[in-house]
């Protein structure tokens, strides 16, 4: 039998209870296992979607639910056979804890898409039976294969949101070979758009954001775009007509993608890494006409992750984050619902101790 321990955290028992402190059992790390004393932990929109039960139609919430995918922290212990980390180290860990490890998408380093891939909440836990709990908890343990180094330049509180918004922008990009010279537009300067806003501008492309929120123009500016839209302004959103390589859309709720899509030049690409619960309407002309091409992202693999994070690393990137203390995170998703965050809420672990 695995031996476990409690660990404080905060759960939601329902889709409209709302968070408040819960206590869970954690497994005492195997051989292969490090545990983690949980530092800082981002708020991505996805834990409110999860909470909030709006992806029931995908992937049902399972109750109690224990959110928090951007989690860094120090190593407390490992097991006997963990070569990658030791007591004291500095580690993180992203949307994932474990995946089979055989199939063909972990072989090529797509953990993301491995048909036995295990959430790091809201995933059968295979170790102990019921669903993995995530990053708002006190520690955490999990495979050696799925903890990521962080470089030690980096503020805490900033880094933790890299391994979400961090790798679900930087992926994509990547793929789609954003580069100096590259037209390169994001939508929605939230927690993703605006780290996407940091590594195109990174790659040194030209960057446009789109935003709804007049009131965000100044600081998409000072994050490295070279021009900000308005997007309910038609007029401003017309002068880009036909003249984008790549546009990531990162809006967590429904909206006209035909808007954007529109905005492409020739096999311009546009990828969305948005999850809003109800499907985007398409217009086949917008996509025939210039052989413009519409998909999706989701997060990245772990060598991959390891790489933004080391890109981070060199180039002193972090998340611009508004650090809380845990009791305050229900406020938190309030602000998330109007788009009030600049630009990610991480939480400071700490706070918990005075449940
Ligand atoms: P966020 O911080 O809340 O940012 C979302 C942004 O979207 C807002 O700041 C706002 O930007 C814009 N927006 C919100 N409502 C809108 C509306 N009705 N119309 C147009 N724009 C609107 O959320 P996030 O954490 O960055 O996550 C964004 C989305 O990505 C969520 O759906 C999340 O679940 C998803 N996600 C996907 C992946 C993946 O692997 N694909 C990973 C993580 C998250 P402006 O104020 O600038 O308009
Ligand atoms: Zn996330």
């Amino acid at each position: 039998m695995t031996t476990t321990k409690k660990v404080p955290a905060y759960a939601a028992q329902s889709a409209t209870s709302g968070l408040a402190s819960f206590n869970i059992m954690r497994r005492e790390p195997g051989p292969q296992d490090v545990e983690i004393e949980i530092l800082f932990c981002g708020i991505c929109h996805s834990d409110l979607h999860s909470v909030r039960n709006e992806w029931s139609e995908f992937m049902a919430t399972n109750y109690p639910i224990v959110p928090g995918h951007e989690i860094v922290g120090r190593v407390t212990k490992v097991g006997s056979a963990v070569t990658k980390f030791k007591q004291g180290d500095l580690a993180a860990v992203g949307c994932m804890v474990d995946s089979d490890g055989t199939c063909p998408q972990c072989k090529a380093g797509l953990e993301q898409f491995c048909p036995n891939m295990i959430l790091t909440f809201n995933s059968p836990d295979k170790h102990l039976g019921g669903f993995t709990y995530g990053g708002y908890s006190g520690s955490i343990v999990v495979d050696q294969r799925f903890v990521l180094r962080v470089p030690s330049n980096l503020n805490l509180a900033g880094a933790a949101p890299l391994l979400c918004a961090g790798i679900t922008t930087y992926s994509p990009m990547h793929h789609w070979g954003v580069t100096k010279g590259k037209k390169v537009g994001v939508v929605g300067l939230g927690g993703l758009g605006h780290m996407a806003v940091k590594f195109a501008h990174a790659l040194g492309a030209h960057v446009v954001v789109f935003t709804t929120s007049p009131g965000k123009k100044e600081d998409a500016l000072r994050l490295g775009a070279d021009e900000v839209v308005v997007s309910r302004n038609a007029d401003e959103m017309k002068k880009h007509a036909g003249s984008f390589d790549f546009i990531l859309d990162a809006v967590s709720a429904d909206h006209d993608i035909n808007a954007y899509i529109n905005l492409l030049g020739i096999d311009g690409n546009l990828t969305l890494v948005g999850a809003p619960a109800k499907p985007l309407c398409v217009s086949a002309f917008s996509l025939i006409a210039r052989r413009r091409s519409f998909s999706g992202s989701m997060i990245g693999g772990i060598a991959e992750t390891q790489e933004m994070l080391d890109f981070c690393g060199k180039h002193n990137i972090t998340a611009d984050v508004e650090v809380i203390p845990i009791q305050k995170v229900n406020e938190a998703y309030q602000r998330l619902l109007k788009s009030d965050v600049k630009y990610r809420f991480s939480i400071d672990m700490a706070s918990l101790k005075s449940e």
